[in-house]
């Protein structure tokens, strides 16, 4: 394979995206520690993030660290219409725009010189656009790979630009640190810093067969590849975008939580099965609420970190859903309950020590419950394999004729499916 020759890919990502657009509806939060959520944080402005809040922290420890932060319920539906402006203003550079959540994207602008300049220009003029018609801080990074575009638009934030020209690729990511890396989690990084490896230029210089042994032969594999710049992926436009989804009709029921967990967590063993057996993961969870009147509000939130563990899904669901029910507190009844997952993509090997930075204590990076939620799921795909997909269900999931499922799994679901507090 060739080296690309020209740096024509771009990755364009709003910086503190529901934070920001807060910021943008109220001018009396600009410049103060904003977050989105109260349970658990869904976004934090640059000003929250200078005291160390960051988004997926419980909503406890965001204020002890910053005490006269301010939190706010969040305007989905503004979100959605903003983040859909910043992807027409790119789709008018060109085709080829391959949305990857509601404000992020990358293009590839090869082609379209002779119309808009090279790319570097191209994304001078994105970021002056979307800041002049949308009102908006977003990121650019240009460079020969996807990989590499993602990297460089990370470095550039806040409100930034890094271009990294063909040829000069390794140089750039020589003294960067090897959590840029995707994929590059916390349990990774400690143990390549235990072998006294923390920038991405030390890592590639090591024996791959060397990494392999340390990391296990496909992370290995991955991490090496990405530290050398190998990235294949081309830019897809939306089209291929699937996403899965199911719902369920309930009549008329009191929105109690108990409801939304057992309707909710039901939806996402269907879903997150599905996603399993395909193979896939996905970053953005929607939950859809109707109510009595058939009214219906969507929330949606998109994850750093692409996901597929059923009670992680839920967790995210339920919290969603309660967000709906806060922002339409006259309605006491809902008719039915949805959740979908979208931004899907193919489950990598190193979605395995992911820090997924989502709400709850036992969330903890390291805490083993992510492997252990993941073991869960992986014991019920092989059970439902066998005997079909009523055969086992996870406690707090109600499957029909529940009544064998072992403890382990009762405690796990326990532990997960509490209510999220909402203290704000
Ligand atoms: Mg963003």
């Amino acid at each position: 394979m060739g080296e690309p020759d020209e740096a024509t890919i771009l990755h364009a990502d709003l910086d503190a995206f529901y934070a920001s657009v807060e910021q943008l509806l109220d001018p009396r939060l600009r410049g103060r520690p904003v977050v989105v959520g109260g349970g658990v944080v869904l976004a934090a402005s640059y000003e929250a993030r200078a005291r160390g809040v960051r988004g997926g922290m419980p909503g406890w420890r965001a204020r002890q660290l910053c005490p006269e932060l301010v939190s706010v319920g969040g305007h989905f539906r503004e979100y959605q219409r903003l983040g859909d402006e910043v992807m027409a203003i790119l789709r008018d550079v060109t085709p080829l725009v391959e949305r990857v959540s509601i404000d992020e994207a990358f293009l590839d602008v090869r082609g379209t010189r002779r119309l808009f300049g090279d790319p570097t220009q191209i994304a001078r003029s994105i970021r002056q656009r979307v800041r002049s018609d949308v009102g908006l801080p977003i990121s650019v990074g240009v460079a020969t790979t996807k990989h590499l575009a993602k990297v460089a638009s990370q470095v550039a934030k806040p409100d930034g630009l890094v271009v990294v020209p063909a040829g000069t690729e390794r140089r750039f990511l020589a003294p960067l640190p090897v959590g840029l890396l995707w994929g590059v989690g916390p349990v990774t990084r400690q143990r390549l810093a235990g072998r006294g490896i923390t920038t991405i230029g030390e890592l590639v210089e090591l024996d791959r067969g060397h990494l392999e042994r340390l990391l296990g032969s496909a992370i290995g594999r991955s991490l090496h590849e990405r530290a050398a710049n190998v990235d294949r992926r081309r830019v897809v436009d939306g089209s291929r975008n699937c996403s899965m989804g199911a719902q369920s009709a309930l009549g008329r029921r009191a929105a109690t939580p108990e409801q939304l967990r057992t309707t909710l967590g039901h939806l996402a063993d269907r879903v997150t099965g599905r996603m399993r057996r395909a193979s896939l993961t996905g970053r953005t969870i929607t939950t859809r609420v109707r109510f009595t009147d058939l009214r219906s509000v969507t929330r949606s939130v998109t994850l750093p970190e692409p996901i597929a563990e059923t009670l992680t899904v839920t967790s995210v669901a339920v919290e969603l859903a309660a967000a709906a029910l806060r922002d339409h507190p006259e309605e006491r009844e809902i008719s039915l309950l949805g959740l979908s997952v979208s931004g899907l993509v193919g489950a990598a090997p190193v979605q395995l020590e992911l820090e997924l930075g989502l709400p709850g204590a036992t969330r903890r990076p390291g805490s083993g419950v992510g492997v252990a939620r993941r073991s869960v799921d992986r014991a019920v795909d092989a059970v439902r394999d066998r005997f079909g997909r009523d055969a086992v269900g996870l406690a707090g999931v109600q499957l029909r004729g529940d009544g064998g499922v072992p403890d382990a799994f009762r405690e796990l679901a326990e532990r997960n499916g509490r209510p999220p507090s909402d203290g704000s």
